[in-house]
């Protein structure tokens, strides 16, 4: 048997699923890697292979080794049935959503959703006819009273992006599966190697690999994992929309992914070190990190989740537009971008006030968005200590 064909459900720890799983060196001339396989054309040889609809290759849009490696991989971390690569995390958002619901649908997608993922809902499945309710991310069981005939899908994304707040996701899958509601999840977060959806019920499971698998900011691509029970929904809608994605970026998400455990066990240590830190600085009014006992969803983070992801957000006072140019320009470390989950530190100015629409932003001052990367933790601390210090004066 190659590590191909080993199937999903294997005891193998997640460290050595993260090593071995979709490798083939037997089939590669012995290297450790798969290759990177670029093509559109698979020749034939006979008529009987042309008709030999069950080939593993047919055509270079629908698969490929390179990107079946990966495929294969996030199948064993996530448990799923299958899963599909997508060329950025939100093609991955766009077509699971795609993949349950039709028009006349509705979908629930939590208030702290990625923005993208909202505006995707909001503006594009509107014109297919589809009705999108955002519901506030602590509303646990209670979304039961939100479910209608028309609700085929929610989507959670737990802790939520920007504010991190978490979704009490058996609650949730409990109250959709009794209506026959499909529950997506954005688990880029915490990487299946710290949450798993699935495991708790929720039919798929999506990340923006964008981030942590790829782990090196240079390459965007999505993964959608799905259950048996939508597995076959899943790989449709993914071959028909003609989602392809380049066997370039797979690799370098695979070549990524092999060390995905060493770097979140770091991302986290540190995170949650530097989290603990900003607590006790004065200038700091909140720290929204869910391994902190001081989040009010910790419990959840305790009884979901086995380790934390790399992002918080912080609050300080409001202070002049002036104070905080002087803040973000003037660091040395902390980049300022969008995206995150490479090697390096971000600090982002944001305000959630913006995006909320079911539960209002209120909490007063100025939120920053933070990616704890993989530099000297002394070294993090002094060059925020002088941003805080820059900030107070302005
Ligand atoms: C970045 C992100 C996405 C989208 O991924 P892209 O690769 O940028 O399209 C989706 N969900 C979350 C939580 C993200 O942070």
């Amino acid at each position: 048997m190659t590590e191909n064909d080993r199937k999903s459900g294997t005891s193998l720890s997640q460290e050595s699923i993260l090593t071995h799983s979709g490798r083939a060196s037997e089939e590669h001339l012995g290297f450790v890697n798969v290759p990177v396989f670029r093509g559109s054309t698979i020749l034939f040889n006979t008529l009987d292979e042309l008709e030999d609809y069950k080939r593993t290759y047919r055509y270079g849009r629908n698969d490929n080794p390179t990107n079946r490696a990966l495929a294969q991989l996030v199948t064993e971390l996530e448990g799923a049935a299958g899963t599909v690569i997508c060329p950025s995390g939100l093609s991955a958002v766009s077509t699971a959503l795609l993949a349950a619901v039709s028009a006349g649908d509705e979908v629930l997608i939590t208030d702290s959703a990625y923005e993208p993922t909202r505006t995707f809902s909001s503006e594009g499945l509107a014109r297919l006819g589809i009705t999108t309710r955002y519901y506030d991310p602590r509303i646990g069981a209670g979304i039961a009273a939100l479910i209608t005939d028309k609700t085929k899908a929610i989507f959670a994304e737990t802790p939520g992006s920007l504010t991190f707040e978490m979704q009490d996701l058996p609650a949730i899958v409990a109250a959709a599966h009794a209506r026959d509601v499909i529950v997506i999840v954005d688990n880029s977060w915490a990487t299946p190697l710290y949450h798993s959806p699935l495991k708790l019920g929720a039919d798929m499971v999506m990340h923006a690999a964008t981030k942590m698998f790829v782990g090196h900011s240079d390459a965007m691509l999505g993964t959608v994992s799905a259950n048996e029970r939508t597995w076959n929904r899943l790989r449709r809608t993914h071959r028909i929309l003609g989602v392809a994605t380049s066997p370039d970026d797979c690799y370098l998400a695979l070549r990524g992914m092999r060390t995905l455990a060493l770097r979140m066990k770091n991302h986290t240590e540190q995170s949650v070190a530097f989290a603990q830190w900003l607590e006790t600085r004065p200038e700091v009014e909140e720290v929204y990190h869910p391994a902190l006992p001081s989040h009010p969803d910790h419990a959840i983070y305790q009884r979901d989740f086995t380790g934390s992801g790399s992002l918080f957000a912080f609050r300080l006072k409001k202070r002049s537009r002036d104070a905080l140019a002087a803040m973000v320009n003037g660091f040395e470390l902390f980049g300022m971008g969008y995206s995150w989950g490479g090697y390096e530190s971000l600090c982002l100015p944001f305000d959630p006030g913006n995006i909320r629409t079911a539960v209002p932003w209120t909490a007063e001052g100025q939120m920053f968005r933070v990616h704890i990367g993989l530099e000297g933790f002394d070294d993090l601390k002094a060059d925020m200590t002088a941003a805080l210090e820059r900030y107070s004066r302005g």
